[in-house]
Order: structure tokens, then C-alpha cells, then sequence
């Protein structure tokens, strides 16, 4: 039974009293309902996406019915002297909307979309699936990213990157306005004109650091019918693959957005780059030409799909009902790239997969550019808007190879990282993220939250 099926038959069930009188205090104030440990359901309750945090061990999970409640535990928690740690889709690579001792304000009840004229009211606590398809039912969409069951709010503080990043901008640079629970307990809404620091900060400062969003307004966009490509190659043709996408898809016209992967499997190794562009099939063969007519690729295809269809597929999803990532145990680090890859660290890439023949790797390349990279640094928290493109090294497993490949690399990379792929192991992480960004960051997180109740090893400081 997975999270949600749970809650479906845990709702209106009172707490199962483990002996602990403040959280049944808590859970006696709320609206929605409260898991502490030694509750039925706890196990499932207190489970991230990523099977490595199993081990934490929260107090409590403090399933939010509204905004009021969200005020409420963050009071409770101010009350009691206990970390309130907010967790919307659970994807966080480091964990870190869990951890031991803490309550866990989940805010997926708050999943409530709305559409209204050019713009899109959506709960915090929404799957990225889920909004595509309410968006999609009123033919409209924003950017958001390709996994499913990410959380909308995780994914909007940190920036959000998807394949119409590169024509509508990131998630965050559609974000209107912002709800949020701050430390003292208010619920404030924060946009260009009120609380305009805050709002600055929410786009791109990253999830858990100034308070608990109980909504977003976006901007929305009409959703395009569009088409999609996919190129594979032969593997001795990896090297190649990547040197021409680089030269291509950071530059290509704002509506293609395209990736590369490099991927070992149970099948064997894979090259393959694909994409999504606004327009028509037969537009989108002439620009992927000088792609497609590197090596010999083995396939070479594109499709017409509606918006919603385009992001089932990204998904791997037949229909957004059934459409979920599954749990998995995962690792990753990553890095920016503002200059091309020289052919020693493309051979870096291509060795480090190819090690691994038979088991699973995977290096992902995501091309920025277009509308990203046009908004200034400063305009928002996201502060990489010079990115050639980034880089994702992921492993599900013996994830030694990642620290190899991550010290190889550092002479070619640019040394920032993006937020969102949260890393632990990253000493630099407070320029990695926020660069030139992270004073202003500082000043936001003192006047909003000086007692640092939001905090979290690679919190704001
Ligand atoms: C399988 C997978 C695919 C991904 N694909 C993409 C992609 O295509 N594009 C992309 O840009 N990123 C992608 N990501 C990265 C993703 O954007 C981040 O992991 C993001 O932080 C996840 O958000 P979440 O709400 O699901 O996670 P959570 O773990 O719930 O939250 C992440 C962080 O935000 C905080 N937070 C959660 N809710 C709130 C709230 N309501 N208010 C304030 N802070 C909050 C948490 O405390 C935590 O620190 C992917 C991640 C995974 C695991």
C-alpha cells in the first residue's frame, strides 16, 4: 500500500496514542491528522521517494488539511522546542524533508488546483502530474519537471527544470505569488509588491529554508500541441553524441528543449538524446539534422503529441490516474557546465558508463539556455542563468564510482550545482547553489526566520 493509498483510508482516524502528549496535543488541534511513532501506519508514513532514508525516524508526520493547520504545527513546534521539517512530493535527494526527532509538516493535502485568466492557483502539496493534468483539462500548462510524483514546491523553490524550460523558463520564473507559513507562525502572501524579499527568495532559494508554502499562484501558458524526437546511437559513438549535442541543444531556438543520456543497464550501454519542441514535426526533423547526422544513429524518430500526452511520456506513464515514479534507492551528484566539454572529459563520461556495462549507471545531460538563461541573475534566487547545461551523475547502486567521476571532472566544470539535485557531499554547497545570490539569501533568512527554526545541514546559515 503505498503513501496515498494510506492516507485515503487513514483520514478522519484519530491518532493511535503512542505515549506522547504534546504531538496528541498537536494531533487533537489539527484539521487533518497526525502519525507519531508507534501509530499504525507510521512505517508507510514517514517513507521519502529515495529507500535510503528509511532509517529516519520522525516524531511525528503532521498530515496538514489547510493553511491553518500548517500554522498551527509550526506553533506547536516553536512551543515544544521541536524541528518542523516541511515535505511535499518526499524527492528530496538528501533527505531532507525527514530526519529523526523531527515532525514532519506534510503539506499533500494541499493539492488543490485551480485555474483562473492566464494564471493557476496550486496547493503545495501537489504531484507535478497531477497539475499537468488539471492545467491540461483548462488547455493550459507551466513548466515544471518530468517526474511525476515530484512535489510542486520542492520542485518551484529550488527553480524546476522541464522540457519547456527552455521556451516558458523554469518553474520558479512562472511563480506569481507565494503562500507561506514563516517561523513565528504567520501565514503571509508574499508576490512583486508585498513581502517582495521573500518573494524573491522562494524563487530559486530552495525548499525548507524560510518557512512552509501552503500555495502558489503561477503564470500560466496555453498548452501547445507539440513534438517530441528521440536519437539513438551505437556506443562506440558515445564521444561524438555528446560533443555535437553540446554544440547543439544550448543553442537551439527557445522552443527545443533536449537532453542526452549515457546509460548502463541490464540491456547493455545506451546513448540517447531527446526532445521536446513547440512546433511541427516537420520543422523539428530540420533542426535535429545536424544531430541526427552525426555517426549512424540505430533510430531516429519523431511524434506529435498533445501537452498532457508529452508529459505521460516524459513520465513513462500511459494516464496521469495509474501515472506514479515508484520508490528506488538512488545517489547522484551534479555540476553546471558553462563551457564546452573538451574531448578528455567527454571521454571521462563516456569511460565511467562504459565501466559499468552489465550493472546500472546513468549520466544525464539537460541543455539550459533559450528563456532560462535571459532572466538576470539577480532578478530571482536561481542564480545559474549562464549554464551551458547540467550534469547529473546517478547511480541506484555501489555509488563509489560517483565520488571518482565527480573528482575527475572538477577541472571542466563550472563549480555550481544546482539546488534542487541537493547533494550532502558537496563541501561548497553555499556558492555551489546560490553564488552572488547567497548574501541577499542571508539577509531573508535573518529577517524571516532569526531564530533559524528552518534549518537543516545545507539550510541558508
Ligand atoms: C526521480 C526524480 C526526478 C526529478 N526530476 C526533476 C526534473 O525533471 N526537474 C527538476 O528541476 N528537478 C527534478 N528532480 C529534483 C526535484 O526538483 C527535487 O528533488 C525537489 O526538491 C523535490 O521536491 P519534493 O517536494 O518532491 O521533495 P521534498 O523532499 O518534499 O522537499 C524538498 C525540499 O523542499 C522542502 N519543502 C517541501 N515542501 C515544502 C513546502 N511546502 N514549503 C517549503 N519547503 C518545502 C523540504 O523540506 C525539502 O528540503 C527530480 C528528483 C527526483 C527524485
Amino acid at each position: 500500500m503505498d503513501r496515498r493509498a494510506f492516507l485515503g483510508l487513514a483520514a478522519g482516524t484519530a491518532l493511535r496514542p503512542a505515549a506522547d502528549g504534546p504531538v496528541q496535543a498537536l494531533a487533537h488541534e489539527l484539521d487533518g491528522h497526525v502519525v507519531a511513532q508507534g501509530a499504525s501506519g507510521y512505517a508507510a508514513a514517514l517513507r521519502l521517494w529515495d529507500t535510503r532514508f528509511d532509517d529516519l525516524r520522525p516524531r511525528a508526520i503532521a498530515y496538514c488539511a489547510n493553511a491553518a493547520d500548517v500554522q498551527r504545527t509550526v506553533r506547536w513546534g516553536r512551543a515544544n522546542g521541536v524541528r518542523i521539517v516541511p515535505r511535499s512530493g518526499g524527492h528530496s535527494y538528501g533527505g531532507y524533508s525527514s530526519g529523526d526527532g523531527v515532525v514532519v509538516a506534510d503539506v499533500s493535502l494541499l493539492h488543490g488546483v485551480s485555474v483562473g485568466a492566464g494564471n493557476a492557483a496550486v496547493g503545495a502539496g501537489a504531484t507535478l502530474i497531477a497539475v499537468y493534468a488539471e492545467l491540461a483539462s483548462h488547455g493550459v500548462t507551466i513548466p515544471g519537471g518530468s517526474c511525476p510524483t515530484v512535489g510542486i514546491a520542492g520542485l518551484a523553490l529550488g527553480g524546476g527544470y522541464g522540457f519547456a524550460s527552455r521556451l516558458y523558463g523554469l518553474t520558479a520564473d512562472n511563480v506569481r505569488s507565494v503562500r507561506i507559513v514563516t517561523a513565528d507562525g504567520s501565514l503571509l502572501t508574499c508576490d512583486a509588491s508585498m513581502h517582495p524579499d521573500l518573494f524573491w527568495a522562494c524563487r530559486g532559494g530552495g525548499g525548507g529554508n524560510f518557512g512552509i508554502v501552503t500555495s502558489f499562484t503561477f503564470t500560466t501558458h496555453p498548452a501547445p500541441t507539440v513534438s517530441t524526437y528521440e536519437i539513438q546511437w551505437p556506443w562506440k559513438q558515445a564521444a561524438s553524441a555528446v560533443a555535437a549535442w553540446q554544440a547543439f541543444a544550448p543553442h537551439a531556438p527557445d522552443a527545443l528543449t533536449s537532453v542526452l543520456d549515457l546509460i548502463a543497464d541490464a540491456t547493455g550501454l545506451h546513448v540517447v538524446s531527446a526532445g521536446q519542441y513547440v512546433g511541427t514535426q516537420s520543422r523539428l526533423k530540420k533542426l535535429i539534422a545536424p544531430l541526427a547526422s552525426v555517426g549512424t544513429p540505430t533510430i531516429v524518430k519523431t511524434t506529435t503529441l498533445t501537452y498532457l500526452e508529452a508529459m505521460l511520456h516524459w513520465a513513462g506513464c500511459r494516464d496521469a490516474a495509474s501515472c506514479t515514479s515508484g520508490r528506488t534507492t538512488f545517489d547522484a551528484r551534479s555540476d553546471y557546465i558553462d563551457a564546452p566539454l573538451s574531448r578528455e572529459a567527454i571521454s571521462l563520461l563516456v569511460d565511467a558508463i562504459e565501466k559499468h556495462k552489465g550493472s546500472t549507471a546513468a549520466i544525464y545531460l539537460d541543455a539550459y539556455g533559450g528563456t532560462i538563461n535571459r532572466v538576470p541573475k539577480a532578478a530571482t534566487a536561481f542564480v545559474h542563468r549562464d549554464a551551458l547545461f547540467s550534469i547529473q551523475y546517478t547511480a541506484n547502486a555501489s555509488f563509489g564510482w560517483l565520488d571518482t567521476l565527480y573528482a575527475a571532472m572538477r577541472p571542466h566544470v563550472s563549480g555550481y550545482a544546482y539546488q534542487n539535485y541537493i547533494d550532502p557531499k558537496l563541501a561548497s554547497w553555499q556558492h555551489a547553489y546560490y553564488g552572488a545570490n547567497l548574501a541577499r539569501l542571508q539577509a531573508v533568512k535573518r529577517k524571516y526566520d532569526p531564530d533559524n527554526a528552518f534549518r537543516f545541514s545545507q539550510s541558508i546559515p
